[in-house]
């Protein structure tokens, strides 16, 4: 009776979960199962209509940025995979006509994507033309009555070149009056094509790698093996892996698309496959690149300076500094994301969990080839606000956190108001490494800052007798004077975690594992001016040898007024902060010494030092800034960095401000 009210009740469940309604990725996916390409999904025009503006107000100038449309893709290695398996399965006669088929369709793209890896297809360059042409006849007034000139810029990888070439060339043949300049350079691809981050990529892989692990050990493999091999026991010694299998095969479905090859290769595959391949791809765009809940903190400060030159040029425009009808930026998916993010966009910049982003974030819409952002301004007369409007992917979108006007009309004043306060501007240092149940200055409390997204890490060094810079927070351990004692006798002394003393060169090698992490090198007072001088040569001389030396990843802070000045002769372009805490900024900056680094209570009594010092282009740290009211005071104070033993503390009420 147990057994049968077991079985009853594993049907009612069975069917429970079948009844299960789609999520909107899935029904997105049912709709048009290419969208399983995700980011290399080619464009989709879906029909859209302009609100009405206010009235009065008439556009005059338009920012765009658009990411490359439809390229081959790389992977050689996933088609010839497909290819070679299909073709040696063949010679035994194991194929089905399904399997024949496949075989074709993967042989026409390994042929036409060899060799050509990452270029852009005649569809990208087609996808480009109709985007100008649709922007074109739909702003006529921009193009028509405002200025005739436009600017545009590329990355410089060249199916950004060429997208930016078949947009302009279609603009240009629209409107032959225009006057168009194009350009391209690295001072453009270092804001267009913000680079990949280790840190938030780390932590990406870490939060996805079980549920990848679980994804693939419960992928249905008898379905495909049953259609594409007529005898699937045999073409299993071809097949060691079918799963893996099956995930080339999807990688290569999704870049046929691109060289408008027909027919929907995802067919060979079960829907619920092509679902779970679908999910792990795009998840890790979503967490690399958005406002997640895992990254998005660390994530949003780095499209800031793409935004910032957006903005930068559209008020050049409104100011009449430059007479412009559009800039247009050519550029990658990744920072488009991240700019869409920046913007506070409906949808896509939502912050969400992984398993909320897997059944709600519609990643072919948010960026298939093309994927653009359109910023539109109109004005009514110069003594009118400039209103925007954002189009994303062609389309009226909103910006959840503003009152818009009317419709999806915005105030720039407002957006830009937003845009300011998007990411914090006091950055965190971990005091000591983030040593929270660890030891302090340990190895593993800078990894842990590391791991963390701190901005920077703090560490104390001292010299010992035989020379040796070794890290430690106190001047004596097991009491041993570090200064006059070997190194070999500091060493033999451990940490509370276990860890032997460092020397600064085991340190280094842990902070040039990660790029992200600023070492902030605390440099300790020692007993004469000659052994400081020698403290800094040795600490310069290290990171030279790491392929340290280097003012982004590296800062120096010291109690020492001797070492400062030493530094800011010997390295002038590092971050070098004075910390006794009792020196105006005007008198250190006379010095050569660029910052100030003070104990927090300091500027409870000199708050006017934090705007001397920022007039003079110094920066400001604080230490050690641990108290909920001390962080806020010290990030409503503007500083640039606090440096705190509470890291998880501070970053929850640094980012606070930002969405109140
Ligand atoms: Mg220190």
């Amino acid at each position: 009776m147990k057994r049968l009210f077991l079985l009853a009740s594993l049907a009612f469940l069975s069917l429970s979960v079948a009844a299960q309604p789609d999520t909107p990725v899935v029904q997105f996916l049912r709709e048009n199962p290419a969208r399983a390409a995700f980011n290399t999904h080619s464009y989709e025009f879906l029909p859209t209509h302009d609100t009405p503006a206010p009235a009065g107000y008439k556009p005059f100038y338009i920012s765009h940025y658009g990411r490359h449309g439809s390229r081959s893709d790389w992977g050689g290695g996933q088609y010839a995979t497909v290819r070679d398996v299909l073709s040696r399965a063949k010679e035994k006669n194991l194929l089905t006509s399904e399997g024949e088929s496949l075989l074709r369709e993967a042989s026409v793209i390994y042929e036409l994507y060899n060799g050509m890896d990452g270029r852009l297809t005649p569809r990208g360059v087609r996808e480009h033309a109709a985007l100008a042409e649709r922007m074109y006849h739909r702003f006529p007034a921009v193009f028509k009555r405002g200025s005739k000139r436009v600017r545009a810029v590329s990355s410089t990888v060249p199916r950004c070149i060429v997208s930016m070439n078949g947009f302009t060339a279609r603009l240009q043949s629209l409107q032959p009056d225009l006057d168009i300049d194009l350009d391209t350079g690295e001072k453009f691809t270092e804001y267009i094509a913000t680079g990949a981050n280790r840190t938030i990529e780390r932590r990406t892989s870490a939060a996805l790698a079980p549920r990848r692990q679980q994804m693939m050990a419960s992928l249905d493999t008898d379905t495909f093996m049953k259609t594409l091999f007529t005898d699937p026991e045999a073409a299993k010694q071809f097949i060691p892996n079918p799963s893996a299998f099956q995930y080339a095969m999807y990688a290569t479905a999704k870049v046929g698309e691109a060289f408008d090859i027909e027919g929907d290769m995802f067919r060979y595959l079960p829907f619920e496959n092509v679902v779970k391949f679908h999910e792990d791809n795009f998840l890790s765009a979503y967490l690399n690149q958005c406002n997640s809940e895992l990254n998005g903190e660390l994530r949003l400060p780095l499209n800031k300076p793409l935004a910032d030159v957006l903005i930068r040029q559209a008020d050049d425009v409104i100011s009449g500094k430059v007479q412009r009808a559009a800039d247009l930026t050519f550029g990658h998916d990744w920072p488009a994301l991240g700019l869409m993010c920046y913007f506070g966009l409906e949808g896509v910049s939502e912050k969400l969990s992984v398993d909320e982003a897997a059944a709600n974030w519609l990643p072919s819409w948010y960026c298939p080839f093309a994927t653009n952002l359109q910023i539109v301004f109109y004005r009514f007369t110069k003594y009118h606000e400039i209103l925007v409007k954002f189009l994303m992917n062609e389309r009226e979108t909103a910006i959840p956190a503003l009152k818009p006007v009317s419709g999806p009309y915005y105030r720039w004043e407002d957006v830009k108001a937003y845009c300011a306060n998007r990411v914090p501007h006091t950055r965190i240092v971990a005091h000591r490494g983030y040593w929270n149940g660890n030891a302090q200055n340990s190895i593993a409390s800078l990894k842990k800052a590391q791991d963390f997204g701190c901005w920077g890490s703090e560490c104390d060094v001292h010299l010992t007798a035989d020379g040796v810079v070794v890290v430690n927070h106190d001047g004596a351990i097991g009491g041993l004077d570090i200064q006059k004692s070997n190194s070999e006798d500091v060493r033999a002394q451990t940490l509370v975690n276990g860890e032997p003393v460092s020397t600064l060169d085991e340190y280094l090698t842990q902070a040039g594992k990660n790029r992200d992490c600023v070492l902030v090198i605390e440099l300790k007072p020692h007993y004469s001016e000659e052994r400081e001088d020698i403290l800094v040569d040795k600490c310069l001389a290290a990171l030279k040898s790491h392929r340290l030396y280097d003012p982004e990843r590296i800062a120096f802070i010291s109690f020492s007024h001797h070492i400062c000045r030493k530094i800011a002769k010997l390295a002038p372009g590092f971050t070098n902060q004075y910390l006794e805490g009792d020196i105006a900024p005007a008198v250190l900056h006379a010095e050569g010494i660029n910052g100030i680094d003070y104990e927090y209570p300091v500027f409870y009594a000199h708050p006017e030092w934090v705007k001397e010092a920022h007039d003079l282009g110094m920066s400001v740290n604080a230490w050690t800034v641990n108290g909920k009211e001390d962080i806020e005071k010290m990030r409503d104070l503007g500083l640039d960095q606090i440096t705190t033993n509470e890291p998880a503390l501070a970053r929850k009420l640094l980012w606070e401000v930002c969405n109140q």
